[in-house]
């Protein structure tokens, strides 16, 4: 399976990432590497991590590698889930 994450800000796309059970570590470490941030949900990509203060202030600090690591493991277990749906179903969901 592959992983591909986007930012919110200026909808700029990662590198996919390919990942299997063996190397379930490798994107979210990738990710977090090529300076992604996450603020709740949303990520964002190193150009508007360097901006994100100017934009929202020094109070609403971004969420850091803990959790963009936790939110791409998000993306990836969704994805998961959705291929396993579509196994069972033969229509890939919506
Ligand atoms: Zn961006």
């Amino acid at each position: 399976m592959t992983v591909q994450i986007m930012c919110s800000n200026c909808g700029h796309r990662s590198k996919k990432f390919a990942f299997d059970r063996f190397n379930f570590d490798r994107p979210p470490e990738k990710i977090v590497e090529a300076g992604w941030n996450s603020f709740g949900d949303a990520f964002y990509c190193r150009k508007c991590c360097d901006t994100w203060e100017d934009r929202n202030g020094k109070d609403r600090p971004l969420w850091g590698k803990a959790h963009t690591r936790e939110r791409v493991y998000q993306v990836m277990i969704g994805g998961i889930l959705d291929w396993l749906e579509y196994q069972e179903k033969g229509e890939w969901p919506m």
